[in-house]
């Protein structure tokens, strides 16, 4: 349930509305908005009779939010919510920050070349992973703390923002102390032990849609970071396991929009994974940005044959290079921007 206060109401109005929600037994949630301020009540049962709440001084309307996610829906908070992972880096305004990277991190070198390649051709965030959730026990499973080590002296090297996954809680502390996003892999997007302990962290968190997760799926998920106080979620459309096997996933493109009509919340589009394929990865990427995407994840390896995982739809840093580019001018036709200095 959400109290939204009148434009005029005073400090002692909203005052009065959280004493009566804690008098109900529930913990009142302030939110003060760039028109008005609004008071949320989360985990209402049944017990609380809102229209009661609507005579009180400086009380406009209450509005009940039928879903069943509160504070990731677009009623609880009209604004896009903006989440800024580093100085400059934000999701879900007009402007539409690049994260690339290889899939995994597998040695300073190549870390670094890809660190490199990536600023230079337009990226403001570096992907990689230091703990992979890979589907064979046998598969590369990931340079751990080395990993993280080797993502911070690409950062200092560079200056671009970290984006790296985590896989369990244990994990998420370290990995916290390292990366200026989280990543919650589209294995882990129902762990919900590892989102509230990602939500208690605080953090930004690249929160991806499981595999075959449907948007309430996801967008309740997000829910359990918001509900531990964890405002700063950007969440991941990364294709969905389909019946026909030319393409690794079947890359969502509509959950953009119906994401952004649902929830404030900026949502980021990986064509890599949702496409699985390097030459596919172009055409989607501009498809996403055209639809609205509030920021375009990418795989970019120096040398996509020898990656140790997702190698077949990395780009070449030649191939991501020429993507930027293009992405600019999609962003720029439908009066977006790319972010970064150019
Ligand atoms: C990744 O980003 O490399 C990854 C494992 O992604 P997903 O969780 O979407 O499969
Ligand atoms: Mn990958």
């Amino acid at each position: 349930m959400l109290v939204v206060m009148k434009a005029d109401a005073t400090e002692a109005d909203v005052a009065r509305v959280c004493d009566w929600i804690r008098e109900k037994g529930y913990t009142p949630q302030p939110m003060p908005g760039a028109q008005r301020t609004a008071v949320g009540l989360v985990g209402n049962d049944g017990r609380v009779d809102g229209s009661t709440l609507e005579d009180l001084p400086g009380v406009a309307e209450v509005i009940h939010v039928s879903n069943p996610y509160k504070q990731v829906s677009r009623e609880w908070r009209p604004e896009n919510t903006l989440v800024t992972i580093a100085p400059g880096v934000v999701f879900g305004g007009n402007d539409v920050p690049i994260i690339a990277g290889p899939c995994s991190v597998e040695s300073e070198a190549q870390i670094l070349a890809s660190a490199r390649a990536v600023k230079a051709a337009g990226a403001v965030a570096l992907r990689g992973g230091a703990y992979k959730p890979r589907s064979s026990p046998y598969s590369f499973q990931g340079l751990g703390k080395k990993g993280l080590e080797l993502l911070a002296l690409a950062k200092r090297e560079t200056g671009l923002a970290i984006v790296t996954e985590a896989m369990d809680d244990e994990g998420a502390h370290l990995v916290a102390e390292y990366a200026d996003c989280l990543q919650i892999g589209a294995r882990n997007m129902q762990n919900y032990s590892l989102l509230k302990t990602a939500g208690k962290i605080g953090k930004p968190v690249l929160l991806k849609r499981g595999m075959a997760a449907t948007i309430q799926d996801l967008l309740l998920s997000a829910e359990y970071l918001l509900a531990e106080g964890n405002t700063q979620v950007i969440l991941c459309e990364r294709g969905l396991r389909s019946f026909d096997t030319t393409s690794r996933n079947l890359f969502d493109l509509t959950a953009i929009p119906v994401v952004q009509s649902l929830s404030h919340l900026p949502i980021v589009a990986d064509p890599s994974h949702g496409t699985g394929r390097r030459d596919k990865v172009l055409p989607m990427a501009r498809a996403a940005v055209a639809a609205g995407a509030d920021g375009i994840l990418i795989e970019v390896h120096p040398q996509p044959e020898k990656a140790m995982s997702d190698g077949a739809q990395s780009q070449t840093p030649d191939q991501f290079t020429e993507t930027v580019q293009q992405l600019r001018r999609v962003a720029q036709a439908i009066g977006r921007r790319i972010t970064g200095p150019l």
